[in-house]
This record gives C-alpha cells, sequence and structure tokens, in this order.
C-alpha cells in the first residue's frame, strides 16, 4: 500500500512566514531597477504639493509607491487602475513596490488623472538618467504619432447637424418604445422580465437624449485646418476622429520622437487631433528643451527624420530655425524611388522665370499665369497654365498630362498650381532636391529602424491598444507613463553593468 507524507496545509492548518519584502525584488531585474531609481536616484518631490494633510486629515499614500506600482503594472501591460489594484494584492513584487501599503484602484486612477504636469517633470528627469548611462546619440532623430482610441464613443461623434439627427433618431426610438410597452401593457404580454429590460432600455435611451441636449446646448463649432466645422464628440470633446489603417477611431495621437542610438523618447505628447503633421513645431522645440534639461550636450549636426504626414514649408521653416537638418519625405517620395517610367511632369521640372512671371515646361512652351486658388487642403496658390495647342502638338504630353482621352479632343493645357512649398526657392523644392541624393535616402531609411520598435514596444509589448482616460490632459500624462516604462526598460541593461548585476 502506498504512504505519502501528511500536509497540514491540506488540513487547512495556518503557517506563518516571514516575508522581507525587499528581498522579493532581485539585482538585475526592472523592479529593483525602478525601485532604486524612484527611491534614491530620480526626485520626485514635485507631488508634495498636491498634499496639505499634515495638521488635519489621514495619511496619504506616498506617491513613490504609487508611481512604481503604476509603472510596474504598465511594464507588464496592466493599465487599468482596478487591475493594477489587485496586482498589488496578490502579485508579491508589486506588494513588495507598493511597501504593502495596497493603495485602492480609486487613488490610484486619480493619481493617473491628476498629475499629468508633473509626469512631464519626471519624463525628463528618467531622460536624464538615459543620458548619464549614455543611451542618447543627440544627432539623429525620428519623430512620428501612433493613433490610439481613447475612452469616447464614436457612436456620439459628427457635426451638430449629425448630432442634431442622432438627437431626433434616440427620441422617435424612445417615443415608439413607450407605445410598443403600453400596447404590450393593455393586451397583458408585460411580465416580469420585459418589465425589467423595457426599464433597462428606456433608462439607456433618456440617458442619451440628455447627453446629445445638454451638449448641443453649449456646443463649440470645433473648426479644421480649412476652418470648416470637424466633428464633436459628445463623451470627450478634445479627442478626434481619426483614419487609421483600420478604419476610423475616436481617439488621440500619442506622437513621440525618439533617438538613433537606443531609440530613447526624448519627446512625448498626446494630441487629440487628425492631423499629426501640424504639431512638428512643437515636438521639435520639446525635444531641444528636454535634451537641454536632461543634460545632452548638442552636437553641431541635429538631424531630424519624418514621414510625408510633417512634410510642409512651416515644418521646415522650423527645423531652420531650430539650425536642425530635416529628413523629410515629401509626398511623392515613394513613386520617384519607384518605376519612373510612367511619372508625371512634376513642378521641379518646370523653370520658372520671374522677370515675365512665367514657367517654361520641358518642351520650353510657357506657362502663363491665369488666377489665385485654393487646393482641396485650403491652402492659396497660384495657377499657372500652357496653351491648349502647345500641348496638343507635344511630342512629351505622354509624361506631361493626365488625360488618357484622345489628345485632339483637348480642351486646356497642362497646368501647376504653385503654393508656398513648390513655389521655386522654397524649402520644399530644395529638400525634394536633396531627397533625390542617395546621402538623403540612406538617412531616411533609417527613419522606420529609429520609430516604428518605439511605437512597437508600446503597443504590443506594454499593450496600450487604447488610452483608458478622457480629456487631452489626462490622456497626455497617460502617453508620458508609457513612454517613461519604455524608456526605464532601455535603461535596465546599461543600470546592470554599472551595478555590475549582469
Ligand atoms: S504637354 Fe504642354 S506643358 Fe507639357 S511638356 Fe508638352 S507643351 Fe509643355
Amino acid at each position: 500500500m502506498a504512504k505519502y507524507k501528511q500536509t497540514e496545509a491540506k488540513s487547512g492548518q495556518g503557517l506563518f512566514l516571514s516575508v522581507n519584502l525587499m528581498e522579493q525584488l532581485l539585482p538585475g531585474t526592472f523592479e529593483y531597477m525602478l525601485n532604486a531609481l524612484i527611491c534614491k536616484k530620480i526626485d520626485i518631490s514635485m507631488f508634495d504639493k498636491n498634499y496639505n494633510n499634515d495638521k488635519t486629515g489621514a495619511s496619504a499614500i506616498p506617491p513613490r509607491v504609487l508611481i512604481k506600482l503604476i509603472i510596474y503594472g504598465y511594464s507588464k501591460g496592466i493599465k487599468s487602475s482596478r487591475s493594477i489594484d489587485e496586482l498589488s494584492k496578490n502579485n508579491i513584487i508589486a506588494k513588495a513596490l507598493s511597501e504593502d501599503l495596497e493603495p485602492h484602484w480609486t487613488t490610484i486612477a486619480d493619481f493617473i488623472s491628476c498629475n499629468s504636469e508633473i509626469f512631464k517633470e519626471i519624463f525628463v528627469k528618467v531622460l536624464a538618467y538615459c543620458a548619464e548611462l549614455e543611451l542618447i546619440g543627440g544627432e539623429t532623430f525620428a519623430g512620428d504619432g501612433c493613433r490610439l482610441p481613447s475612452n469616447a464613443s464614436i457612436e456620439l461623434t459628427g457635426k451638430k447637424e449629425d448630432l442634431e439627427k442622432r438627437l431626433k433618431i434616440y427620441r422617435r426610438m424612445a417615443e415608439k418604445h413607450i407605445a410598443k410597452h403600453k400596447r404590450h401593457d393593455e393586451k397583458g404580454k408585460n411580465d416580469e422580465e420585459t418589465e425589467r429590460c423595457y426599464q433597462l432600455q428606456q433608462k439607456k435611451l433618456t440617458r442619451n437624449i440628455e447627453k446629445i441636449s445638454s451638449f448641443l446646448k453649449n456646443i463649440e463649432i470645433k473648426e479644421g485646418r480649412r476652418g470648416k466645422e470637424t466633428t464633436s464628440n459628445i463623451t470627450d470633446n478634445e479627442s478626434a476622429l481619426i483614419l487609421t489603417s483600420q478604419g476610423y477611431i475616436q481617439g488621440y495621437i500619442g506622437l513621440a520622437v525618439s533617438d538613433k542610438k537606443e531609440q530613447i523618447i526624448v519627446s512625448a505628447e498626446a494630441v487629440g487631433s487628425a492631423n499629426e503633421g501640424e504639431h512638428f513645431p512643437r515636438m521639435l522645440e520639446t525635444t531641444v528643451n528636454n535634451l537641454e534639461k536632461a543634460g545632452v550636450k548638442r552636437k553641431k549636426k541635429i538631424k531630424m527624420l519624418a514621414d510625408k504626414n510633417y512634410f510642409c514649408e512651416e515644418n521646415l521653416k522650423a527645423c531652420k530655425e531650430q539650425n536642425v537638418q530635416a529628413i523629410i519625405a515629401d509626398p511623392q517620395y515613394k513613386q520617384r524611388l519607384g518605376d519612373n517610367k510612367n511619372k508625371r511632369y512634376e513642378a521641379d521640372d518646370f523653370k520658372y522665370y520671374k522677370k515675365g512671371n512665367y514657367y517654361k515646361c520641358p518642351n520650353g512652351k510657357q506657362l502663363t499665369f491665369k488666377r489665385i486658388n485654393k487646393n482641396s487642403e485650403g491652402d492659396e496658390g497660384m495657377v499657372y497654365q500652357a496653351s491648349v495647342k502647345d500641348c496638343r502638338n507635344c511630342p512629351l504630353n505622354a509624361k506631361c498630362l493626365k488625360t488618357r482621352k484622345d489628345i485632339s479632343k483637348l480642351d486646356r493645357g497642362r497646368s501647376l498650381f504653385i503654393t508656398e512649398s513648390n513655389s521655386p526657392g522654397s524649402l520644399s523644392v530644395a529638400l525634394r532636391k536633396k531627397l533625390n541624393t542617395q546621402e538623403y535616402q540612406d538617412e531616411y531609411a533609417y527613419r522606420i529602424q529609429i520609430i516604428e520598435p518605439v511605437f512597437s514596444n508600446i503597443t504590443h509589448c506594454k499593450k496600450l491598444d487604447r488610452f483608458s482616460l478622457r480629456g487631452k490632459k489626462k490622456v497626455n500624462g497617460q502617453w508620458l507613463l508609457y513612454c517613461m516604462v519604455h524608456n526605464l526598460g532601455k535603461c535596465l541593461k546599461g543600470y546592470n553593468k554599472k551595478k555590475g548585476y549582469t
């Protein structure tokens, strides 16, 4: 017969264990570094001004506990405050980081929501530590945006007119719902369950009607770049309707600029806007300021790489002002690199003659000034046009004209729309020419390697698939925290090497 050892645990016998929480944080791990940095290295005294309870009230949970716990939770892909609260109760490492205080999830949520300004300061301090570990090259940077949905309902998005229509629909639905319930009541068809469902549905409809009508009462029409009305959102009006490769989302764009050496994020901001390009000058300024604050010595030559979303004259001017070399792809960059056989002549192929204000085409014919106009993006520009006769008889018309119809029926000559960004002598034209050189193309090829892994790490490894907060300020705080988590992850190797934990 088998004979096994008896266990006291099986019979429900209690056991006293002595646990040293700090010993649970093993040298060489992320949590060990996090604890050491927050407790000893990074000054977080700026949180103190939030507390005024020395004479009255209960003692508060120390901010070091909350920040360690939140960063640890985010690094493990846990972003909900309730789950982080749970983690501090069930996970020994989280328990050690939270110093056994087990903060309530509302405390965690408040801390994330209310401290976005302080997170900016801590972000720079983490950056300074990255610089101390020599993780920042300071020469080549790449900027881009990561489009993420937020805690805003896409159902409740639209222009004023759309929202008014939706309100009418909800009202009609509520009326029909009441009428149907009355009918059933008269016939004695309503039992307890149908009554419960009816109340629930009616409550939902009433809530939506109230929400939309109170929003419409105080609506401030949002204007887009072209001065036209853009969509508003009832749940979070600071978020934007953003087009992504998977369709439209209601959310924010997490902007980031990262350094080439170790992909350290040097500047981060979340914006509730569909167009990320317009924020480039601010991103650039923050990058320069953050590097200065972090003690990174400015290199003589700084390069900034970005994709076509950032190509415009204003952004190139911003680079020039900051003395930064811009390597930003223009919208036709990829086509130019590809098969050039079917490429149509662009403005750069036409030569401008200031005296007389006209252009000459590759066939040597004149394009004269016609009028001032606006393009679909709202940019003002000048229209120049060739004579229809010249174009009909031109041997180059296949490379120049869009039309594939019978050329003898052509009713207008080729026209050029010259805006600030494609006028002769503009920074955009100069950059387009430089982008045709091998040197610029080689440099631009690094863009993907520098910035895309940063977004993959945050969205895939750290599982930030949507912002869980509402309002630009709060979302910005959450984005900064995730960027900090990314940077701290990059510090681990250098920290362990420095401390001899390899
Ligand atoms: S099609 Fe007209 S504009 Fe184009 S190259 Fe010929 S003549 Fe010039």
